[in-house]
């Protein structure tokens, strides 16, 4: 049975309507799948330049699908956006994220996760509270929690971010500019922003080895970031010379294939704790 929903799925599908279809289907899955216990989180390490040190994880939702396989979030993101569920997978990342972190940290890792907001969280009036609630459970310090917003969902709604902040209170949660570069605001605008750290968007990094023009954006929004008392991750690192080149632009840290892809928590774990040179 499983054999022809499959072949249903990937084979045949002549036209864009089945496609359609097919997506449409998967679509309709995704609340049971939450329900189920079909999503999954994949953790891709953040490494200090100066020091080679893993100081973070990024955790980046998939959906085992008992029949397709692993789904990425670009096929579901956005539809979860379009309808409340991205509420409740959020409340979900955020309490698993902290469970995964707190076991890292009781074995030793020192270390920190990032979550990714949507733009719909941000009206979400339960996040706090889930938040406050999921920090006490787990044992973390709010320190260690990082929100990632990107820079266009923060420019739609420039108060919520502050606002989300102050009812985290005394709590030590920051925020990330995600996405860095792509969201039309001013370089000055980033001194409104409560954003502890900007991360530059992986077209910008790709770009520096071969584009004048990307490798002095790069430069200018980490002198800019430096001079507001923030921080600069360089996203999308995939060869020894980006990572060389982001360096000596004044980036802080850096994620990307070249120094590990996003993995399942046990391989992430074997890969953070191994001796490593870059
Ligand atoms: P993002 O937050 O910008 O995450 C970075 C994406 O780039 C991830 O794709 C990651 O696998 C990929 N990546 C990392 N290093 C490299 C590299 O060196 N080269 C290239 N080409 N790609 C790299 P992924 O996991 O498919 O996630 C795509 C987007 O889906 C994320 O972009 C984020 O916007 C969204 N997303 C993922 N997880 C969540 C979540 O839990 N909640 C929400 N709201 N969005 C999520
Ligand atoms: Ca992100
Ligand atoms: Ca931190
Ligand atoms: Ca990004």
């Amino acid at each position: 049975q499983a054999h022809t929903e499959l072949r249903d799925l990937h084979i045949y599908t002549p036209s864009m309507d089945s496609a359609a279809r097919e997506t449409q289907a998967l679509l309709g899955e995704l609340g049971p799948a939450l329900e189920q216990g079909e999503l999954r989180l994949h953790y891709q390490p953040k490494v200090r330049l100066a020091t080679g040190a893993v100081e973070g994880a990024e955790a980046l939702l998939r959906w085992q699908h008992p029949r397709v396989g692993l789904v990425p979030p670009g096929r579901f993101i956005g539809h979860a956006e379009q309808t409340t569920l991205i509420n409740p997978i959020t409340h979900w990342v955020i309490e698993a994220a902290l469970r995964q972190l707190a076991e890292w940290r009781r074995a030793g890792l020192d270390m920190g996760v990032a979550v990714n907001l949507s733009t719909r969280n941000f009206s979400d009036p339960e996040l706090a509270g889930h938040i406050h609630r999921m920090l006490e459970a787990t044992g973390v310090p709010g320190g260690c929690l990082e929100l990632e917003v990107t820079e266009s969902a923060m420019m739609l709604n420039p108060d919520r971010a502050a606002a989300i902040l102050s009812e985290l209170g005394d709590t030590r949660v920051t925020i990330s500019i995600d996405d860095f570069g792509t969201g039309y605001s001013s370089l000055a605008y980033l001194d409104r922003l409560p954003a502890a750290c900007i991360k530059v968007d992986q077209s910008f990094v790709q770009r520096v080895e071969t584009d004048n023009g990307a490798r002095e954006i790069v430069r200018a929004a980490a002198a800019m970031a430096h001079a507001m008392g923030m921080e600069v991750v360089a996203e999308g690192v995939e060869n020894a010379r980006v990572l060389d080149l982001v360096t000596e632009l004044g980036c802080d840290l850096a994620q990307g294939f070249h120094l590990c892809r996003p993995l399942p928590a046990p391989e992430c774990r074997s890969w953070m704790e191994q001796p490593r040179g870059f």
